[in-house]
């Protein structure tokens, strides 16, 4: 199997799932802060069921700040972990009274100074509420990014930096909603669900979700690759690759996507993907 330039998988991504978006129901940066330290271990669709009378009994940061804990715990045990979380929204209600006004801030290293708030959280708020780019690294987009080769982390701010590398900033906060809905959808963490994934012929990890090994370290080639834009580069092992090729590959057919006659955009935008041109070791240029 040949490398693909990250940005036709992101277009493949798109049209497999177009309608990708924040699952978490929210009207404000103060509601969306709070869904998301509630999401924590818990789904979307049960914070979703939780936040309509909280954030109707708590609309302000002052409301959190001053709290009856008990009735707080009461209202969003149904999300688990109640007691911490509880801990977590009245110090975050403490720390923007004390510190911002009462008003979310709309930068990292603000965010990330208020209690129980990390990198994931923070980069929530920021690209959903803020509009500010950020790459959320979360289960479903370290997996499928790693399932992806696009990193071999496992740490998720190593793993954030690495696919900030690959991709524009303007394709970060939608690149986080489309992982998450194909590792909620399609690239499961125990049966990834390959045979139907319109990636699997560009993806490294078909057909079992095993991810590449580790490779060499590949941070300076990702930024190289995520500077020179759209150009696809081959892998290195041709024969390993065709032993792990998806039917349509192997039976030299073309990938699912074009035969449906969707054609990925950045295919329509001229370029063409690496698995479709003819095989040429003089392409190969990453590791
Ligand atoms: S081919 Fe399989 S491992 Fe690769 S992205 Fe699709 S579902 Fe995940």
């Amino acid at each position: 199997m040949q490398k693909v330039d990250p940005l036709l998988i992101d277009d493949l991504l798109g049209e497999a799932h177009p309608d990708a978006h924040c699952e978490l129901d929210f009207g404000s940066a103060l509601e969306l802060l709070v869904a998301t330290v509630l999401s924590a271990q818990c789904t979307d669709k049960r914070v979703n069921l939780t936040t309509p009378e909280l954030f109707a009994r708590y609309p302000h940061a002052v409301d959190y700040a001053g709290a009856d804990r008990a009735e707080l715990e009461d209202l969003i045990r149904p999300t688990g972990f109640f007691r911490n979380k509880t801990q977590s929204l009245m110090g975050i209600g403490s720390a923007l009274v004390e510190r911002f006004d009462g008003e979310v801030p709309g930068a990292l290293e603000e965010l990330v100074s208020l209690p129980g708030v990390g990198r994931k959280t923070a980069n929530v708020v920021l690209g959903n509420a803020f509009g500010v780019p950020g790459i959320t690294v979360d289960t479903h987009v370290g997996r499928v990014a790693r399932r992806l080769g696009w990193t071999t982390q496992t740490d998720p701010v190593k793993v954030e930096q690495e696919i900030m590398a690959l991709f524009p900033p303007e394709r970060w906060t939608t690149l986080c909603h489309r992982l998450i809905f194909h590792g909620r959808r399609i690239c499961f963490a125990r049966k990834p669900a390959c045979e139907t994934c319109p990636l699997a012929p560009y993806c490294p990890s078909y057909p079992t979700g095993e991810p590449p090994k580790a490779r060499a370290p590949r941070k300076a080639a990702a930024g190289t690759r995520a500077k020179a834009g759209r150009t696809a580069t081959a892998a290195t092992n041709p024969k390993a690759r065709s032993s792990k090729a998806p039917s349509s590959t192997r039976a030299g057919t073309t990938p699912s996507s074009t035969r449906a006659g969707t054609t990925p955009s950045s295919t329509r935008a001229g370029t063409t993907p690496s698995s479709t041109k003819p095989p040429g070791p003089a392409r190969a240029s990453e590791g």
